[in-house]
């Protein structure tokens, strides 16, 4: 079922087929207030007196006396087969067989997988499994830009098979569809909607951080969900260790090779972004004599455009690209398409980007912009085609910390855990 509020009911009344059911929008245990869109308990007031949640506004504000509606949709439309033509790895098809069993018995899964496993790849079959069994199914990201690098790879994968993509910005609800790519936000419109939920990079902000978007997921679905990650978050590594969670793990990359191990620059980093350390242009020139593309991450929008600029007047042919950049989708799509060498950027490109024979380059690594998550999933960026599997990776830092030891540690782990 579609959720919505009263406001939207016209916008999806075309799906409906059957009359609404309203449920209050807001639980009152005593005087303690929950959302029952996003199960958060935080309310402000309004003039008017009433209630609203904080968590879920962002969505549209559900309101102490408002109401829910419950929208049943049409059955579940015809899925067509899989057509994706690729073959598994073996450690690819014994992780994804293993979801699959998990899925069939109705558990959870953690597919624990490094950067550049392939993990799209590996969810085809239990996908492929859902949608023949008349099921619908969500493979959500909590990052945009992993939407909709997901969203042609599924659509090409299943290319018989209806599917929405839905993010802020898109209208919606869209088609009834049997396979839907979504952020994470959107699953608060659904309710018990899906038998399979795929949620990918589970530990990206704004996921982890966010309760409202893990109550929404777990709403929007009544089967059992898979959780993607290359870093997974504690809880979730709790969980699979006292077996409350299924869990398959994958420490080698889909071309067989280690990720790179980072490299550690000493520099200073206090003068950024008007003072440049001068390590970065001899990163970036040996990344060019090698005909290596670039990613410079850093860890402030400010630094983005200056550094960029920076960038070109050393000759590099550089371009930024931050989060509220309206340019946004059309520069990294030029950088894929090799209109220019270097890409300063924050760390929202730190997932989901594939960029083959690329360097990566973290600025002021020590910052606390740099979770150790983030730092592996940026190294994760470089060596993702076989053809390069050994693009230098650079963090260039003030000092060391401990983000940055839990990171190489991680990515040293796995690639001992990777030896065949
Ligand atoms: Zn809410």
């Amino acid at each position: 079922m579609l959720q919505v509020l009263e406001s939207e009911l016209a916008r999806v009344a075309a799906l409906s087929v059957a009359q609404p059911t309203p449920v209050p929008a807001v639980k009152n245990a005593r005087g303690r207030l929950s959302c029952v869109r996003c199960g958060q308990t935080a309310f402000a007031t309004l003039p008017s007196g009433a209630r609203y949640c904080l968590s879920c506004v962002g969505m549209g504000r559900v309101t102490t006396g408002a109401r829910l509606w419950r929208v049943p949709l049409a059955g579940v439309p015809q899925a067509g087969p899989l057509t994706w033509a690729g073959t598994l790895t073996p450690a690819q098809a014994q992780a994804a067989a293993a979801v699959q069993t998990s899925v069939a018995a109705g558990r959870d899964h953690l597919l624990w997988a490094v950067t550049g496993a392939g993990k799209t790849e590996m969810l085809f079959p239990v996908i492929a499994d859902a949608l023949a069994a008349g099921q619908r199914v969500a493979v959500v990201s909590p990052r945009i830009d992993v939407v909709r690098e997901l969203a042609p790879r599924l659509s090409a994968a299943f290319a018989g098979t209806p599917m929405t993509v839905l993010y802020g910005g898109l209208p919606w609800p869209g088609e009834n569809a049997a396979l839907v790519v979504a952020t994470s936000h959107q699953m608060l419109r659904f309710y018990r909607h899906f038998g399979l939920m795929i949620i990918d990079e589970v530990d990206a902000f704004p996921f982890s951080q966010t309760p409202a978007l893990a109550y929404a997921c777990r709403q929007a679905t009544d089967g059992p969900t898979v959780y993607l990650s290359a870093t997974p978050p504690t809880n979730l590594r709790r969980q699979a260790a006292r077996g409350q969670l299924a869990r398959s793990f994958l420490p080698r990359r889909f071309h067989q090779h280690s990720l790179p191990v980072p490299r550690i620059l000493r520099v200073a980093t206090a003068g950024l972004p008007g003072r440049v350390p001068q390590a970065l242009w001899r990163c970036l020139a040996q990344a060019r004599a090698a005909d290596r593309r670039a990613l410079v991450f850093v860890p402030d929008t400010r630094w983005v455009a200056p550094l960029a600029a920076a960038a070109r007047a050393q000759g590099f042919a550089a371009r930024g690209v931050h989060a509220s950049d309206p340019a946004r989708e059309a520069t990294v799509q030029a950088f894929r398409d090799h209109t220019f060498a270097v890409l300063v950027t924050t760390s929202i490109l730190e997932r989901g980007v594939t960029i083959p024979r690329c360097a990566v380059i973290v600025l002021a690594a020590e910052r606390a912009q740099f979770p150790a998550s983030a730092l592996v999933q940026m190294a994760g960026r470089a060596g993702r085609a076989a053809a390069s599997p050994n693009d230098p990776v650079w963090y260039l830092a003030g000092h060391f910390t401990w983000a940055m030891a839990q990171a190489l540690h991680e990515i040293r782990v796995m690639n001992r855990r990777g030896q065949p």
